[in-house]
């Protein structure tokens, strides 16, 4: 079933008496929209906002994981560690972690199938850079990224992912994506997952989202009939505006 989604990547962003704060900013917002509310903590505060936000309608995701179980992995954590803590959902592919992290899209891959194998839901993150827009190979890229990091799994597996176009160019930047450019790419996403998968998995798929979302573009850019919600980075980290974008459908 398609969704509503406004997730909030925290990124590098709160320690924990920042966590405690913004979380009870979150909780005093009033939500008048049906989208699913997800932020995504670092992984030092997730055990603190999965408590904090037990009782509420905001699920606690990870921003990234490892793809082994557990062993000789300095600094990892393992999809069984999140999901001892209760999270189910984890951002994997998110393009900080490709240009800075070296994730590709066979590692991508393995990730994926660690999350699937322990039942969690992936939000997977893909988009061009400024140079393959510019270059008109946007959609070579990103039909190329979701080949090979997705294109191995079984249509049954696409019920757990979500899958979100984030531009390179438009994150962090301030430029958004225009409204008709992110409907052009979630459509032509919907329709590489159709050629491949068929109708209902294309029709099925959550497509969200990402670069530059504020409250004064969200609703524009959630009235096209292909985008299904929003990664949000910075304006995830005030409640106000956070919340205004949720209620932006
Ligand atoms: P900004 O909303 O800050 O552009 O970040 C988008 C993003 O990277 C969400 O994952």
């Amino acid at each position: 079933m398609r969704k509503h989604i406004v997730a909030g990547n925290w990124k590098m962003n709160n320690d924990l008496a920042q966590t405690e704060s913004l979380i009870s900013e979150l909780k005093q917002q009033t939500k008048t929209s049906n989208a699913e509310v997800m932020i995504a903590p670092t992984f030092t505060n997730l055990w603190h906002a999965f408590e904090a936000t037990r009782h509420d309608d905001i699920e606690v995701v990870a921003q990234n994981m490892h793809f082994s179980k557990n062993g000789a992995y300095t600094g990892e954590i393992s999809a069984e560690m999140l999901k001892s803590i209760g999270i189910q959902t984890v951002i994997l592919g998110h393009s900080e972690r490709r240009a800075y992290f070296n994730e590709t899209d066979e590692s991508l891959a393995k990730k994926v199938d660690a999350a699937l194998a322990n039942d969690m839901r992936t939000i997977f993150c893909f988009g061009e850079e400024l140079a393959d827009r510019k270059s008109g190979n946007h959609e070579a890229v990103v039909e190329s990224q979701i080949k090979n990091a997705l294109f191995h799994l079984e249509a049954s597996a696409f019920k757990h992912i979500v899958l979100a176009y984030e531009p390179v160019w438009a994150i962090g930047t301030g430029e958004t994506a225009s409204p008709e450019q992110a409907q052009d790419m979630h459509a032509f996403i919907r329709k590489t997952l159709e050629s491949k998968y068929g109708n209902s998995v294309a029709d099925d798929m959550t497509i969200l989202y990402g670069g530059s979302v504020k409250p004064g573009n969200a609703k524009e850019i959630f009235s096209k009939p292909d985008v299904d919600g929003g990664l949000i980075g910075g304006a995830a980290l005030k409640a106000e505006d956070f919340y205004a974008i949720v209620n932006a459908f």
